[in-house]
């Protein structure tokens, strides 16, 4: 009872607007909520042992509920019939192409499990080009024709829809009056449980066939790769038949107390903080990274692993980050496409489950200014079908022989496409995290180790490789390369591509990102490249060359041309940049152009060659980058605007007149002249005041015009590119005085929480 009554008084202190009310109200409501946030986890706490919501009971393991909510192998096996199982694991397994005649099947055994388990709807699920997930819900019934309904779930329903979905972003694929999308049954993720609905992963396509979302060019980038992959494995092993990729992420994450949110419009409309004093303690004494997790946050964690192990997502790893407040979130390893569709449950999951503990989550890259801002890690490995991880060493030459292969096309492919791989993670959020302080620059290199630079070193500049080569006998020469020994060169945290002793890191990928955009990228990049080394090869022992031979003489060429993207000094150096610069590689950090690497002949006919993207997708994805990046920056312009006239000007002009009432009244009780001298520091005050004040007034005022010039612009490059040249260094130069006065102005007058409420969780 106590619990209903706290829960309800929240929920209505919610409702008021909160971040209306003055100043000091503002906060002490603020502190209300928090606190009952706090008490409604010490409360439920004591009510259910761990915390509010669905905690399996104690006897329970991961293993009994792991997976509970997906339609997984065994649930196919237990409710589909055998020959309908066989075909769809053989689709989901070997790429068998998909006999429309099992689809009827598959849903009625879908349906039969879903519906036990209490749903009631069904959703087509996919990733339109927002960065967030889709879905239109649809109950499972269909008339009786008696007057009442009975569920119905066809295999039609399963395969393709017709989302009414014209309003998601096209690019201009799909004029308003052709607006028809598919989304069409993607078997290979499997469908899974959220409430009351059955989730079906799905592509999403225009009328013409074009992608309008991620997942269907990752899915073709998939198999450019598996191709590619599986033609060079066989120069080692010829029983390999298929290489798949894998995802590993760790997301990062910012947890807010809610009401501290409530109270900021900025983080609430922006998902950051437009301005801000820096706390007086932040991150300076490295406390928090891997610190002991807060207790409130520990319950949150639980709760989140538990939910996303329910939906088959192997969360393994939780710590806390470098930043206060920040933290992160690991599973294990999957294939790529299962990982892509996971990270984006994940975060729609951290949402929902936040909210339970009275926090919320923020994904934005740069929530805070002056401390780290987030990412996600995407560890990407290749592996056979024959159990080897293929860039991995391993005991003998040959394999060492493998893994060199791999890891010098991954090298030579992010050479080639280093500006391309850049343009697939860049957005106009995670901007703010390439090339500030501590993170990645906006340069893509990529870091191996003093062990395996040395290794490519000798192989690049020693004869004696080919030298014994040609004596038909595979020696390389080269110390073995035990795992442990490779594993430990893993300690560069600025590089934004580093190979850490059995995959490559691509740290560079943003947090609130789909994962895909830059998987995307890789893959297609590496198929490609291993597609060159086949053909290179295959001419030189065409020509005669023993294959051995011709594996060196190809990997020596490509350790010769990818040696600019190597780098394993300080990426966040000055010096760095202006090395890159001298190497060649792309530097450039404008958001808006950086996208012009998507359009680049290189690019266009990469992705054409591995029948990825055509250049007609490829063009309308840009036209949405572009446009995304200026209502971003619209948006956040508006917003600073708004807050500046009616949050900060005002408190500003109440304290000064405080602190005029405060002089006059010293000139009255003191006299003039004493009364003037004694109040010196409050008359600059109040100067300082007038002055930052009028600035602001005018900044805003300015931006407001820059805007409207930008708005009259015709194509969405340009009109982004003035968004970012003319616009956003404003948000900036607002800041900066809003700032100053945070820092001046009477603490009680304040209306907004600040950094040091916002950014420590007690
Ligand atoms: P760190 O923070 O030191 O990078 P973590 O343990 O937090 O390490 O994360 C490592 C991530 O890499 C995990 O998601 C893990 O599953 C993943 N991973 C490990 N091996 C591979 C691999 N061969 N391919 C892809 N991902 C991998
Ligand atoms: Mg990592």
């Amino acid at each position: 009872m106590v619990w209903l009554y706290i829960c309800k008084r929240l929920t209505n202190l919610q409702k008021e607007n909160i971040a209306n009310v003055s100043g000091y109200v503002a906060r002490n409501i603020i502190n209300q909520v928090n606190n009952m946030s706090k008490l409604r986890f010490e409360v439920v706490t004591a009510a259910f042992g761990k915390s509010a919501v669905d905690v399996p009971n104690k006897t329970e393991r991961p293993s009994d509920y792991y997976a509970v909510k997906v339609f997984n192998r065994e649930k196919m096996f237990k409710y589909l019939p055998k020959d309908i199982y066989n075909s769809l694991i053989d689709v989901i397994d070997n790429g068998a192409s998909f006999d429309g005649s099992i689809a009827d099947a598959v849903a009625e055994g879908m349906k039969k499990w879903a519906i036990e388990n209490n749903a009631t709807h069904y959703t087509h699920w996919f990733h339109p080009l927002t960065e967030t997930t889709a879905e239109k819900h649809d109950a499972f019934i269909e008339h009786d024709g008696k007057g009442g309904v009975l569920e119905e779930f066809s295999g039609k329903l399963l395969v393709q829809q017709e989302p009414d979905a014209s309003s998601f972003p096209n690019g201009g694929i799909r004029s308003t009056f052709e607006a028809r999308g598919y989304s069409a049954w993607d078997p290979t993720s499997p469908a899974f449980l959220i409430g009351d609905t059955l989730c079906i992963p799905t592509v999403f396509i225009s009328y013409t066939g074009e992608a309008l979302d991620y997942k269907a060019p990752l899915l073709k980038s998939l198999r450019a790769v598996d191709k590619a992959a599986t033609d060079v494995c066989r120069y080692f092993d010829k029983n390999v038949k298929k290489v798949t990729t894998y995802l590993g992420w760790e997301q990062e994450y910012f947890l807010v107390d809610e009401g501290m949110l409530l109270a900021r419009p900025d983080l609430l409309l922006t998902g950051r903080t437009l301005m801000g004093h820096d706390s007086a303690k932040n991150q300076q004494l490295e406390d928090h990274y891997f610190g002991s997790i807060p207790a409130r946050v520990a319950a949150f964690m639980k709760d989140l692993e538990i939910e996303a192990m329910k939906l088959g997502i192997p969360a393994k790893t939780c710590h806390n980050e470098a930043a206060p407040n920040q933290f992160e979130l690991a599973p294990i390893y999957e294939e790529c496409n299962l990982a892509v569709d996971h990270n984006m449950l994940i975060m729609a999951l951290m949402k929902e489950v936040a909210r339970r503990h009275g926090f919320r989550v923020l994904l934005h890259e740069k929530p805070f200014k002056g401390v780290n801002g987030s990412g996600k890690h995407n560890n990407w490995s290749l592996g056979t079908d024959t159990g080897t991880l293929l860039m991995a060493p391993g005991k003998t030459d040959k394999d060492n022989l493998r893994f060199i292969t791999f890891v010098v096309n991954t090298l030579a492919a992010i050479y080639r496409h280093n500006g391309l791989l850049k343009a697939s993670i860049m957005s106009a959020a995670n901007a703010h995290r390439l090339g500030a302080a501590e993170a990645p620059p906006a340069i893509i290199s990529s870091f191996l180790g003093s062990h395996l630079s040395s290794i490519l070193d000798h192989m690049e500049t020693t004869d004696d490789v080919v030298k014994i080569l040609s004596k038909r006998e595979l020696r390389l020469n080269i110390p073995a390369l035990p795992e442990l020994m490779i594993d430990n060169t893993d300690r560069n945290r600025t590089s934004p591509f580093a190979f850490t002793g059995n995959r490559f890191e691509f740290r560079a990928v943003g947090s609130e990102a789909n994962c895909a955009s830059a998987m995307i990228a890789l893959n297609t990049a590496m198929a490609e490249q291993l597609t060159i080394f086949k053909k290179e090869v295959d001419t030189l022992i065409e020509k005669g060359v023993a294959k051995e031979d011709a594996l060196v003489k190809i990997i020596r060429k490509y350790i010769k041309y990818s040696k600019p993207v190597r780098f394993d000094g300080n990426g966040y150096s000055d010096e760095w940049r202006r090395e890159a610069i001298k190497r060649g590689l792309d530097c450039e950090a404008s958001a808006p152009i950086v996208f012009d690497r998507y359009l680049d002949k290189e690019s266009v006919e990469m992705f054409r060659k591995m029948e990825v993207m055509t250049e007609t997708e490829l063009k309308a994805r840009n036209e949405i980058k572009w446009e995304m990046y200026t209502k971003k920056v619209q948006i956040e312009a508006r917003v600073l605007g708004d807050l500046a006239l009616n949050h900060i000007i005002p408190t500003a002009t109440k304290y000064q007149s405080s602190l005029l009432d405060n002089v006059i009244k010293m000139e009255q009780v003191i006299g003039k002249e004493e009364g003037d001298k004694m109040s010196q520091e409050n008359i600059s005050l109040i100067k300082e005041i007038a002055v930052r004040v009028t600035e602001i007034r005018r900044l805003v005022h300015e931006m407001v015009e820059r805007r409207k010039v930008a708005n009259k612009i015709a194509t969405e490059r340009d009109k982004a590119i003035a968004y970012h040249d003319t616009v956003a260094p404003m948000l900036e130069e607002i800041r900066t005085h809003i700032d100053k006065l945070e820092l001046v102005v009477d603490n009680e007058l304040w209306t907004l929480p600040k950094y040091r409420e916002l950014l420590f969780i007690c």
